[in-house]
């Protein structure tokens, strides 16, 4: 039996490089080692965009297109998103019932969440009762499967507490073994700054993302951050000072073109602008295979519909199964 992992990713529409380095390229390896279930949170996205659903459907096609094309199969993995499984919503109100209210005041994944929101709508954001009931959500969303572990970075080790609290609680509460504690399974990717230097996000506009064009990917690279102190294209630089791009050489180049970037820049034999227009063409050559497959599922989005919903109904069958050994437990009708 090989141990089960439960992920999602918000449905926030098309994904950037910094989904790719930090999630999904690590999902596309557990595929093969694990029994996977990753899903779309489309219910994880209505907490705050509640208001804002114009997109809803679509953002959730582009991520499961991004998705498909980096390399999750869908014959290996189980996709699914998260509102065509309902029976997570009666999991998430059996979760609410025994969950006490200040277990999830201090939860950092609720904090997060209500941080962004003030980025978002100002100071006197109002945090809805669903929001509030956020933590829980994502209990339920990993107790659905009764998942074994939990792919997290190493920030965020803390947000899967909460859920084995639960699970201890429930198990306490019913006299049972039934749910397991989920473990956080720490991935070692890659992580990469947006091109202005800060967390790479959608809306600080500051990311490339997986299906940017060539031609924009290069233009976008033409903004990254350098060496600030570099004033001439043949000063010396400080490839160490310089904030995006050496940075993105490090990760996107091999051994060998890092070095000689190093070397040229602190000689002062290589300007930015060339500097960066070499990178952007390192990066559109990494994504180039990626962005193909990625066409192809954008123009049979029939194909993807499938897809969606045969991993949703394939998710479902479980999801009934440990629900219903969920009822008998707590002695519902
Ligand atoms: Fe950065 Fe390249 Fe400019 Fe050196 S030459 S500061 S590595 S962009």
């Amino acid at each position: 039996m090989k141990d089960r992992i439960v992920t999602g990713m918000r449905s926030t529409g098309k994904l950037h490089l910094g989904h790719y380095l930090g999630v999904i390229q690590n999902l596309v390896k557990l595929q093969k080692e694990y029994e996977c279930f990753f899903f779309v949170a489309d219910w994880h996205a209505l907490t705050t965009k509640y208001d804002k659903t114009e997109n809803l459907k679509q953002d959730v096609t582009d991520v499961v297109i991004d998705w498909l094309a980096c390399g999750i199969d869908p014959d290996i993995a189980t996709i699914y998103v998260q509102s065509l499984v309902p029976e997570i919503a009666e999991l998430n109100v059996y979760l609410s019932m025994l969950t006490p209210q200040n277990w999830v005041e201090r939860d950092p994944c609720l904090k997060d969440m209500a941080k962004i929101l003030r980025t978002k709508q100002g100071a006197n954001s109002q945090i809805s009762y669903g929001l509030m009931g956020y933590p829980v959500l994502m209990s339920a969303d990993i107790m659905m499967f009764n998942a074994t572990a939990i792919p997290v970075g190493i920030d965020q080790v803390a947000h899967i507490e909460i859920t084995r609290d639960i699970v201890r609680r429930f198990n306490n509460i019913y006299k049972t073994d039934f749910f397991k504690e989920p473990k956080p399974l720490l991935n070692n990717c890659s992580l990469i700054c947006g091109l202005d230097g800060n967390k790479m996000g959608k809306s600080f506009q500051n990311d490339i993302k997986i299906s940017d064009t060539e031609e924009v990917t290069a233009k976008k690279m033409m903004s990254a951050i350098t060496d600030r102190s570099r004033m001439h294209k043949d000063d010396p630089g400080h490839p160490e000072n310089c904030e995006v791009a050496f940075k993105y050489w490090k990760i996107f180049g091999n051994e060998e073109q890092v070095k000689i970037v190093k070397c040229e820049c602190e000689k002062g034999l290589r300007g930015c602008a060339d500097c960066k227009r070499q990178l952007g063409k390192v990066i559109n050559e990494k994504f180039s295979p990626i962005r193909e497959k990625r066409r192809y599922y954008e123009e049979h989005p029939q194909e993807v519909d499938k897809i969606i919903i045969q991993g949703s109904e394939k998710a479902r069958v479980e999801a009934r199964k440990i629900l219903s050994d969920v009822r008998n437990i707590i002695g519902m009708y």
